[in-house]
């Protein structure tokens, strides 16, 4: 492991965490800034690009000669917010307590800014001769759907950001099953599909109740919908998922992963095999295609029967499957009753797990954990990638972070979480991964 290097994250990180960046409102630029002055001191001229007052983007490339394309390391420098009250310790100050580095953004995902700047300077420093260009894109707002980050980017700096292919969230950390160590490298993520469905009825007094009031058919619907998962899929890159953790798996779990993506068993299995909530949720997300209700809006006066009820939905579609087979999913569940308006949709996106990147990722991994077992891995969420994956660049999740089994730290619940934090030990050896990987992918 490279100490300097690891030490150089730490320090990076632990400046970034310090920089409220909670979106909304986002307010980016000091973070974007900082990063540039460093960037600025190894040598590699940044452009700090703002979509909105106070939005900035930071962009930086490191020059090879141009022989092979570049690569892009893309970080939000964004977070989610984070109630101090229910912290163990504060989510802006960046403390150090038994081994973690403590804060929001520790995890999503300023560790990879952090990584990554400290990679390119260090490239930079060393003056490594690379064939590809190594592109830093530092972005903003992607926890609020990349309006003002990587999609503005991808808009209007499309040359700025335009490469093969891109590292970013989420994957790359380590998962420890049955006594096995996995390293997720994301190859895909689901589309989005967010809508409203709006119920509509005769309005009336408040004295008289109407069980087919609007609020009453919404909600009948809501729950229709909440009780009964949508149709099982076997989406392609979920049982590519499946079938590589079973192959290191002991035998009954190993038969068993597998056929939960079977449309005939999957769902029968899941419900009796796997016992934790949260993970019945986690493998239904990967088996299906989802629409979570989320805000809901009637009424205005205690005493009246509104006339209409409204629900946000949060839709997310499955590689291989797209807003048109949701919505039929969907319509079937919520009824005649209720009529569904789109919002918003992006596709789901896919990377080919047999590019040469993904073999030398899964390579720089085992060489540093010859444990290790990396596999092509599907998230349930989005990221900035449905912004990269336009200019055609292939993105893979790779953020290398190694955790201690004995901790026991789920690494899913860090995600938006209350007490946010990463170990610095495992940050200082994901540095040294990361500069591997890119120093032997572009040189
Ligand atoms: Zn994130």
């Amino acid at each position: 492991m490279d100490a300097q290097l690891g030490d150089r994250a730490v320090e990076l990180l632990t400046a970034l965490l310090k920089i409220d960046t909670t979106n909304p409102p986002g307010r980016e630029r000091p973070a974007a800034e900082l990063l540039a002055r460093h960037l600025a001191s190894a040598g590699v001229e940044p452009s700090v690009l703002e979509s909105a007052p106070g939005r900035a983007n930071v962009v930086a490339r490191l020059k090879g000669t141009g022989e092979r394309p570049p690569l892009l390391l893309t970080a939000h420098l964004d977070v989610v917010p984070a109630d101090p009250s229910r912290w163990t310790h504060p989510p802006f100050a960046a403390e150090v307590h038994d081994g973690y580095l403590w804060g929001r953004g520790a995890i999503d995902m300023k560790n990879f800014a952090a990584m990554a700047v400290a990679v390119v300077e260090r490239l930079a420093r060393e003056k490594t001769p690379l064939r590809r260009d190594v592109i830093f894109a530092g972005v903003a707002d992607e926890e609020a759907g990349c309006d003002y980050g990587s999609r503005w980017l991808v808009d209007q700096h499309p040359e700025l950001v335009r490469a093969e292919c891109a590292l970013g969230e989420v994957g790359g950390f380590s998962l420890h099953l049955f006594g096995r160590t996995f390293y997720p490298i994301q190859v895909a993520q689901k589309g989005i599909l967010w809508m409203k469905a709006t119920a509509r009825a005769e309005p009336g007094h408040g004295s008289m109740p109407d069980p087919r009031s609007a609020v009453a058919e919404l909600s009948r619907a809501i729950a229709r919908l909440s009780d009964e998962p949508l149709p099982w899929h076997r989406s392609e890159p979920t049982v590519r998922f499946l079938k590589a953790l079973a192959a290191h798996l002991p035998a009954p779990v190993a038969a068993l992963l597998p056929r939960l993506a079977d449309p005939r068993v999957g769902r029968f299995l899941l419900r009796h095999a796997v016992r934790d909530p949260l993970q019945q949720r986690q493998f239904t997300a990967l088996l299906s295609n989802t629409v979570s209700p989320t805000v809901l809006r009637a009424g205005s006066k205690i005493n009246v029967i509104p006339g209409e009820a409204t629900v946000e939905l949060d839709g997310r579609t499955l590689p291989g499957s797209g807003p048109a087979e949701l919505l039929r999913e969907l319509r079937a569940r919520l009824g005649p009753l209720v009529d569904v308006e789109l919002l918003r949709s992006d596709d789901p996106v896919t990377s080919d797990p047999g590019h040469p990147l993904f073999a030398h990722l899964s390579r720089t991994i085992t060489a540093h954990d010859p444990t290790g077992v990396p596999v092509p891995y599907i998230i349930p969420g989005f990221t900035d990638a449905l912004a990269f994956a336009k200019l055609g660049t292939q993105f893979y999740g790779f953020a290398p972070v190694r955790f201690d089994p004995a901790h026991k730290i789920a690494f899913g619940r860090l995600y938006h979480g209350n007490d946010e934090r990463i170990p610095v030990d495992g940050l200082r050896w994901g540095t040294t991964v990361l500069h591997d990987a890119v120093k032997g992918w572009c040189q």
